[in-house]
């Protein structure tokens, strides 16, 4: 009997390199983040209701400065006169942040400084984290638009809330950080260098070393 030719049974390749689909993402683009510049941005967004404190507040505080910056400050949210005028940092800690500039030789208007909250917290509470989760893309897409060189938070909310970090203050300064590839240094708030004078020595160390980073990094182009 002639033996039966084996028929080669053809197996199927695994599917070890199959395409896969990126998956779509869950929530359609909001108009602001389509924005080109700031001023659009801030046009779109002047009415957010993303959380309670559009209730109490009575104005949107987007940010101000140069739109095209290359240092740039994050504070932790507006206080009575930034929510009054609707700009940051125009209070009494917004005078010694505007002299802690002078004294690395910035102008108020060299630079742009925003907060991580755009609304006023009632009596200057804390921001909550509900808050800082629907109000922190805002920052973020503020940070692209304007491209900073060096980022500088003040205060451990602003480092928390644009870093992500658990560290404290005291092992936060005097380091350099980094925020999507853009060095980021913290140091303490003005607010908190009103009640503590004694802080203004490691500010000055601080944004003493901020400054020399920024012109560094500017010099890499
Ligand atoms: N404190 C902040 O963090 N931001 C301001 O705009 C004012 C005070």
């Amino acid at each position: 009997m002639p033996r039966r030719k084996k028929t080669a049974v053809k197996e199927e390749e695994p599917a070890l390199f199959e395409e896969v689909k990126p998956r779509a993402s869950k929530k359609p683009k909001e108009a602001w983040e389509e924005a080109g510049d700031l001023d659009e941005m801030e046009n779109m967004i002047l009415d957010c209701q993303k959380c309670d404190l559009y209730q109490t507040a009575t104005n949107l505080v987007f940010g101000t400065g140069n739109p095209h910056a290359t240092f740039m400050c994050v504070g932790e949210a507006p206080g009575a006169d930034e929510d009054a005028q609707g700009e940051p940092f125009v209070g009494r800690a917004g005078q010694l942040l505007n002299k802690i500039l002078e004294a690395i030789h910035f102008k108020r208007e060299d630079v742009y400084i925003a907060n991580i909250l755009k609304h006023r917290p009632p009596g200057n509470r804390k921001p909550e984290p509900g808050e800082i989760e629907v109000c922190l893309p805002y920052l973020k897409k503020q940070i692209e638009l304007i491209k900073p060189k060096v980022i500088l938070c003040l205060g451990l909310t602003a480092a928390e809330g644009l870093l992500g970090t658990t560290e404290g203050l005291g092992k936060l300064r005097g380091r350099v950080l980094s925020y999507e590839g853009i060095p980021v240094m913290v140091t303490y708030h003005p607010a908190a260098l009103l009640r503590n004078p004694g802080w203004k020595r490691p500010t000055w160390e601080d944004v003493q070393a901020a400054r020399k980073l920024h012109d560094k990094e500017v010099a890499k182009g």
